[in-house]
């Protein structure tokens, strides 16, 4: 869970409140809405209406005013439009990974999986996709190009939501964040109005530009996306695992290789607990390990090499490594991509010296009660600290590791150990904790800490030039509150 929420009160920004113009009925407004968009309006009175509300993270039980899947752009636009006239709400979400609570009754969600369009241009080495490409599809498309975006490690967030938000790929380390590899973005602003940025822009287009490459989605409703490819034309990896007690080792080799690893190679140490249920495949059901996971955009014979210090930890309990095809790459962290009750914490940390390690395995590790199946260290420096010309509104990131707790409440009476082994961790990590926390890996709760007063105060300009009324509803809302 993250502490970390900063408010800043909507009266002392210039965006203003939403209007509220005098509203038909619920019934009638709905009425309207389905005259107005092509795509299916999922309402309350629906026999469906749990599946169509639902996000991915089920632990987000949110009860929205309706759900559209729209059927395209125009739908986008229409549906935008109907919430500006009758002064209600509208949020993207896509999937639902990166939910947040708190979206209530006021607001619209727009499901976008019907924008399926990818068009890969080798020549150019872009990509443009709709906003329902999934991270998935899109390195489908490209297997065989030699070519990636900056794809993180599940294949079910879309491209535009992973991205707009940073996007921490397993290859952001060569080529830097995801929303730094933005070329072009089409989006519906608050206001309804269909509008294209690109570093061509001008006057407040270019201004709205910078803002969505890492301001995330309070802006517009992205209908298209253009990204950057970069060059992988072999990428090798996959997970080494030990058995828990091995952690400590583990940590001390991570600490060593990543302080001298190539920027081609990623590394992220996990440690597993594994519950023994029917969705945990064999042979993982019921087990703990220790882990690490690597790619590496290079062959065989180089990330043999790069991973040799690791393989003199004894006890090696399974070697996942190969040749991995890029339509393969989520395979390495081999998340869930089914709907899966997640509460996340996570912290950027400054370093990882040796009383920092002592306070992780204290924490998570064997024999520390930790209920938490998985805690990832992901190694990131290289690129991530460098801030490519024209960047966008993320900002680099200089922290060199960043530290990751999942949580799953299978059952709610486990949300408090929970908890609780976060503030545990949090606490014994505090020294080394830089207090930042990347924006897509904030958890459940909206909150806008991570750009800087003077980032912020532009960001809080450019929305309210792109949405004046405060229409739009993002899960990091650049004002730092999740609206009125
Ligand atoms: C299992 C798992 C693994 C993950 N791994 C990584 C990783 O490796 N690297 C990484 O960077 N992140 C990772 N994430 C975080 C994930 O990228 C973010 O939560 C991301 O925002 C999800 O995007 P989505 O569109 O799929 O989700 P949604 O929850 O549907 O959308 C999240 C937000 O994105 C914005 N958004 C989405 N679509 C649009 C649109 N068309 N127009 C405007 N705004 C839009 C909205 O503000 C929305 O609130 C992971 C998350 C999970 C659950």
């Amino acid at each position: 869970m993250n502490t970390d929420t900063t408010t800043v009160d909507l009266a002392e920004t210039p965006v203003a409140p939403p209007a509220t113009p005098d509203r038909p009925d619920r019934r009638q407004a709905l009425a309207d809405l389905r005259r107005r968009v092509a795509g299916t309006v999922h309402t309350p009175d629906d026999p469906d209406w749990d599946a169509a509300r639902m996000p991915w993270n089920v632990v987000v039980d949110q009860q929205p005013l309706a759900v559209v899947d729209v059927r395209d752009a125009g739908d986008v636009r229409a549906a935008v439009r109907w919430a500006v006239d009758l002064g209600f709400q509208v949020a993207a979400q896509p999937t639902g990974h990166g939910a947040v609570h708190g979206l209530g009754g006021d607001v619209l969600l727009l499901r976008t999986g019907a924008l399926q369009e990818i068009v890969v241009d080798e020549q150019r080495r872009t990509a443009t996709v709709g906003a329902g490409v999934k991270a998935g599809a899109l390195l489908a498309a490209l297997d065989g190009t030699g070519l990636t975006f900056l794809a993180g490690s599940n294949d079910d967030p879309t491209v535009v939501g992973m991205t707009l938000t940073g996007g921490i790929s397993w290859f952001g380390r060569a080529y830097g964040l995801g929303s730094d590899s933005i070329v072009s973005v089409e989006l519906v602003d608050g206001l309804g109005r269909h509008r294209t940025l690109s570093a061509a822009s001008h006057g407040p287009d270019a201004d709205l530009f910078w803002a969505v490459r890492g301001g995330g989605g309070d802006f517009g409703v992205v209908t298209r996306m253009e990204v950057a490819l970069h060059p992988a034309p072999q990428v090798w990896g996959g997970r080494l695992l030990w058995p828990l007690e091995r952690l400590p080792e583990l940590l001390g080799v991570f600490a060593r290789a990543t302080a001298e690893a190539p920027e081609t190679l990623s590394t992220w140490l996990h440690a597993y607990q594994f519950p023994p249920v029917p969705q945990v495949p064999e042979p993982f059901r019921g087990r703990s390990f220790a882990g690490v996971a690597v790619a590496l955009l290079g062959d065989a014979e180089e990330g043999e090499r790069l991973v040799e210090p690791y393989r003199e930890v004894p006890g090696l309990a399974m070697d996942l490594t190969g040749d991995v095809p890029l339509a393969e790459l989520s395979g390495i962290a081999a998340e869930p991509t089914e709907p899966t009750p997640g509460m996340e914490w996570s912290q950027l940390l400054a370093r990882l010296d040796e009383d920092t390690m002592e306070a992780i395995v204290r924490s998570v590790g064997e024999g520390s009660g930790s209920p938490l199946p998985v805690v990832q260290v992901r190694h990131l420096g290289g690129a991530f600290t460098r801030t490519p010309d024209g960047g966008g509104a993320h900002g680099p990131v200089h922290e060199p590791y960043n530290l990751f707790l999942l949580g799953i409440p299978a059952v709610p009476e486990l949300a408090p150990a929970i908890e609780a082994c976060f503030e545990r961790t949090g606490a014994a990590v505090a020294d080394a904790a830089s207090g930042r926390t990347l924006l897509n890996f904030g958890g459940t709760r909206a909150h806008s800490t991570w750009w800087s007063d003077a980032d912020r105060e532009r960001l809080v300009r450019a929305k309210a030039e792109s949405d004046p009324l405060a229409t739009l509803r993002s899960n990091r809302p650049v004002s730092g509150t999740m609206g009125p």
